[in-house]
Parts: C-alpha cells; structure tokens; sequence
C-alpha cells in the first residue's frame, strides 16, 4: 500500500470540493440579506486575519472549525463558503465541514489573495492585540460577549461622577474590565477620613487631588484605559459640555443639587444615567435610561429644603456599602454598553445591609414630570444649580 503524498491528496480533495471564484462570491452577497448569504468563513490564522479580510466573514481559525462553526452557522443546510490565504486550507476545511453534515460548502479559489486580485473590498479588521487576548480572555470565552464585545468596552466612554465611595468601585470594575475612556469629576483632595471605603486612594495621597489619585490607581490596574480627568464642580455653566460624548454617566454625587442636575442634564444629552445613593447601612441603585424614562425627578419631583437633607459629614456610612452599590453600578454600565440582558431600569433596587436583603421597587413615569413629563420639551430642560446640601471634605 502507498501512502499518497499531500499533493496527491489535495488534487483528489480538489476534484471532489465545490469552488466558488471571488466575483461570483461577491456578486452572491449583493442580495443585501443579513446575515450576508452565503456564510462566509475565514479559516486562516490570527495574524493573517488582523492583516485585512473579507467584509463580515466570521474568523475561525482551521485548528478551531469544527469547535466553532455550529455556533456560527447553525442551519446545516446554508451555504457556507469557507477561505484562506489561497485557497488550499480552505479546501482542507471544507473537507471538514463536509464531514460534519454541512450541505453546501464551497472554497473560495484563490483566497484571498484572489479576492483581492479582482479588485474587491476588505477591510482591516480590528483586534485585541496579543496582551489583551490574555488580559481579557475570561470576557472574550463568553459567547455574549467575545471579542466583539471587548472591543465595544474598549470603544466606550463612561463617565463617573465623583470619585469617592461610589466612583472608586464603579471606575476601578469598570477600568478593570477594559472600558477604554473613563471620564472622572471631582473636585476635591484625599482626606484621611474617605479611606475607610474610597478604595481608589492610597494614605500616601493624602491632600492629592482625587482625580490625580483615581488616574493612578486605574491606569495601574490598566494601562489600557484612557482617564479624562475633570477637576471641578459640576454645575449648570458645564454639565452639558462634560456629559457630551460619554455614552454612560455612573453618578456617584453626594448631594441632591447634583443629582437634580445630572439627571436633567442627561436628558438634555440623551445619556443613560447609573444611579446610586447610600445611607448608613442602605444603598439604592437604579438606571435611569438614555432618552426614556423615568427619571430622577419622577422619583423626587423636588430637592427637599435644606434642613431635612442629612448632613454627608454627619450621615456616617458603612464602609462597604459603597462597594457594594458601586459594583451594581459599575455592572449596569456594562451591561448597556454591550446591549445585554435587562437595564435596571424602572426598577429601583434597596439594599439593606443590616438585614442583607434586596428589594425592587417599580419606578412609574410621571406624565407631570417636569424633565421626563408629557409633552416636555427635553432641548429646553433649564439647568438650575440647587443650593449645595453637602459641601465640605467629608463627602460619601
Ligand atoms: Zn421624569
């Protein structure tokens, strides 16, 4: 018996593999079906595929076929075109799909290098690069998320209102994740007395501007992360500017006045709002969704006078409460940069740390709600700077 050599065994496979020549394959994805019909599918390696391939061609690897086509072309029976670099491996893997009852394979001859010969489009396909794949690859092994979803977190700008008990879980989950910008406001320095719960901060900075600290601590988390810092108060004069461009806004605020005006700011922009409030041993969390409602003043139409509003300095709040509320906020930003499962929104969550129980509260819009309401004008929301309730260093 002679063992055929592997140019012996090729030309059989040859003969024995439908082929599809790169014009004709073009002229078959013109039918404007989505998903484009036929399937095509890119069976070269990492490297090559970061090079430039084939518009909306599913890229896996040969080594990895037969794990991964059923997710990609589930229906047997669809056409599946499969290419390489210049039509040999593709061959290989059609033998393989063959093998596995898909129906109608093709190989495209020539490849890509064919592909490209006849003038048609590629495109450069945007990747993780080696250190990422590493960095990232218990979000990546997630069918929901995958590459693609990576690469949406690393595309996303998320903007954490305040850099204290809240904003120090939420932006540090949120940078640990890869959410390529994170906006931080926050006026104020490290005091001694936020490092029972702000976790961004180091007693080493003591007296440093919080947004300086928080920069530290996230880019030394991640390098890959972007921090814009705003060293201010937020006010009517620049909310507007600041929320722009952000696609998720955590607001972290200690204070009412804050609240109010992100929350119509927001509305102004068409921004998603993460919203988060603790007290002592309670936390509250909910989402407050971009162009929808309800919103913040749904839940309280008005800020309450002065004097009824706890003092932060004095309120006093467990240290992990925050924690705790910032990483549901921090997962909620998450889950609406990727598009995934259900936003909390119209749902408000209580947390009670003491008795450790959740509840969920259903938030209804008001039709009179004076920023979400009917029949309001959202360009013309007025921006009003309430009386700061909790000014001072002691801030939550
Ligand atoms: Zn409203």
């Amino acid at each position: 018996m002679t063992v055929p050599t592997f140019d012996a065994l090729l030309r059989d496979l040859r003969g024995a593999t439908r082929e599809i020549d790169a014009t004709t394959l073009a002229h078959e994805r013109q039918s404007g079906a989505t998903p484009a019909v036929p399937a095509v599918i890119d069976v070269r390696e990492a490297d090559e595929h970061a090079q430039g391939a084939i518009p909306d061609a599913v890229h896996i690897p040969r080594g990895f076929l037969e794990l991964r086509i059923e997710r990609a072309v589930p229906d047997r029976a669809a056409p599946v075109v499969v290419y390489c670099a210049s039509g040999t491996r593709s061959v290989l893997a059609a033998r393989s799909l063959a093998e596995l009852g898909y129906a109608d394979v093709r190989s495209l001859a020539g490849g890509f290098t064919g592909w490209k010969r006849a003038g048609l489009p590629w495109e450069q396909p945007r990747a993780l690069r080696p250190d990422q794949e590493t960095r990232y690859s218990r979000h990546t092994l997630i069918p929901e998320i995958g590459v693609a979803g990576q690469l949406k977190l690393l595309g996303a700008k998320v903007l954490c209102i305040g850099a204290g008990g809240l904003g120090s879980p939420s932006s540090m989950y949120l940078a640990a994740a890869g959410v390529g910008t994170i906006g931080v406001v926050d006026d104020d320095v490290v005091d001694a007395s936020n490092l029972q719960r702000q976790i961004l901060h180091a007693t080493e900075r003591v007296g440093t501007p919080k947004v300086e600290s928080a920069e530290q601590t996230i880019r030394g988390l991640n390098p890959d992360v972007k921090v814009e810092k705003h060293r201010l108060r937020i006010d009517s004069s620049n909310a507007l500017e600041i929320l722009r461009g952000y696609h998720v806004v955590v607001d972290g605020a200690d204070n009412f006045a804050t609240r109010y005006l992100i929350n119509d700011a927001a509305l102004r922009v068409g921004v998603p709002v993460v919203h988060a409030s603790i007290f002592r041993f309670e936390g509250q969390v909910t989402v407050f969704p971009a162009g929808g409602s309800p919103c913040y003043r749904c839940l309280y139409p008005q800020p309450p006078p002065a004097e009824e509003a706890p003092s932060c300095a004095e309120a006093g709040v467990l240290g992990v409460l925050p924690g705790i509320m910032g990483v549901l906020q921090a997962t909620e930003a998450i889950k609406l940069v990727l598009g995934l499962g259900e936003p909390l929104a119209g749902r408000l969550i209580v947390y009670d740390a003491l008795k450790t129980r959740f509840r969920e509260l259903k938030l209804r819009r008001d039709p009179k709600c004076p920023t979400c309401g009917d029949g309001v004008d959202r360009a013309a929301i007025p921006l009003i700077d309430y009386e700061q309730f909790c000014a001072g260093p002691a801030r939550h």
